[in-house]
Order: structure tokens, then C-alpha cells, then sequence
């Protein structure tokens, strides 16, 4: 196995990019702010952040982002976040929209209120390490779930933060809290990942 730190990729067309950046660094991985298909190349993972996901889709309709993108999260390890969980489902609701179609989950949009009523919990997850804290943002709710997709933590009975393979998306924004138990689950993702190529 490769000893080199792993590259991760964060998606930085817009949303809270940065705040994912210094988390991943601060857990020893080399970050990449992505703002081009082309920098998509090389990388051993990916995140995509929160913020709007029909704003994130405006700006992947150029240059052929798009497909490329949905190229790379077919293979490789992705972690979405909100906007990020959102364009990796298959299925979009309230309204519906495109998608990356990547990971078994169907999404309602702007299900758990308006901006100004953000907020912040904190739940039990299957992460060893004691309740975790959940910080909201007009978050979508994971309405369904498929075979393949395992649920991590959960919220009133709906998944908040589910896995598939080589894809984890988190309703909440873990790179908001001090926390590093998600982003570390990702990395270690990805480490197990590049043992097998
Ligand atoms: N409401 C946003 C959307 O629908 C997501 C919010 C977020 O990423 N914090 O895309």
C-alpha cells in the first residue's frame, strides 16, 4: 500500500468548501480544491459540500463537469454533505431536479425548515465514540433507502448520514461541528479503498 497522504478533493464551485478543506487536512490528507473537471483526475476521494444544489448544478452543466463528475463518483470514494447527498441520490423531490443518480436514495428537499430555522442536535450513531452532533441547514430528509445503502445515524426514523460502497452522504454538516468522526470514517474509506488498487 501506498504510505503517500491520501488526495482528497473538495468540490469549491460554491457552498461551505472550506471548512471541509481544513477538517481533511487536519486528519493528514493533501486537499485539492476542485473548480474543473480536469482537476478530478488523480484524486482519491472526493467531497461535495453543502450549499445549494441547484446552484451547484448550473455550474456543473459546463465544460462537461457533469459527466465527468458522474463518471468519478461512480468509481470513486465521494462524500456529500446536504447540497452534496442531494446530488448524489437518485431520486430528487420538492422539486424534483437532475442528479447524479449515484447512490440508492431518494431525497425531499428543504425538508427540515427554512434557513433561520437551522439547528443542531445530537443523536446516537453506529460511530463508536458516544452521541454525535448534527448541525442542520435546510436539510433534505432521505425519504428511502436501497438494499445496498447501511443507515449510520437516523433522525425521527429517517436516515441521516447512510454509507454504499465507496459513498457516504450526511444530511448534516459535519465539517460545522468539532467532531471529526465522520470526515475520519471517510478517510478511512478511502485508505481501504487504495489497498485494493
Ligand atoms: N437546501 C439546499 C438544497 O436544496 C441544501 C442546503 C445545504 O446544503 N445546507 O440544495
Amino acid at each position: 500500500m501506498s504510505k503517500s497522504k491520501p488526495r482528497i478533493g473538495v468540490l469549491a464551485l460554491q457552498g461551505a468548501f472550506e471548512a471541509h478543506a481544513s477538517r481533511l487536512r487536519s486528519l493528514g490528507a493533501d486537499v485539492i480544491l476542485v473548480r474543473k473537471p480536469e482537476q478530478l483526475a488523480g484524486l482519491d476521494g472526493l467531497v461535495i459540500p453543502g450549499g445549494e444544489s441547484t446552484t451547484f448544478l448550473k455550474h456543473l452543466e459546463r465544460g462537461g463537469f457533469f459527466d465527468a463528475l458522474q463518471q468519478f463518483v461512480r468509481e470513486t470514494p465521494t462524500f456529500g454533505t446536504c447540497a452534496g447527498t442531494i446530488l448524489l441520490a437518485t431520486g430528487v423531490h420538492n422539486p424534483a431536479q437532475r442528479s447524479l443518480a449515484a447512490m440508492d436514495i431518494t431525497v425531499e428537499r428543504n425538508a427540515y425548515g427554512r434557513q433561520n430555522e437551522s439547528h443542531i442536535l445530537e443523536t446516537e450513531t453506529t460511530l463508536p465514540g458516544g452521541p454525535l452532533e448534527m448541525v442542520y441547514i435546510r436539510a433534505p430528509r432521505i425519504t428511502e433507502t436501497g438494499p445496498e445503502v447501511s443507515t449510520l445515524a437516523e433522525r425521527n426514523g429517517s436516515p441521516t448520514l447512510v454509507r454504499q460502497g465507496h459513498l457516504l452522504a450526511a444530511t448534516f454538516h459535519p465539517e460545522l461541528s468539532d467532531d471529526p468522526r465522520v470526515h475520519q470514517l471517510f478517510l478511512d474509506m478511502v485508505r481501504a479503498a487504495r489497498q485494493l488498487t
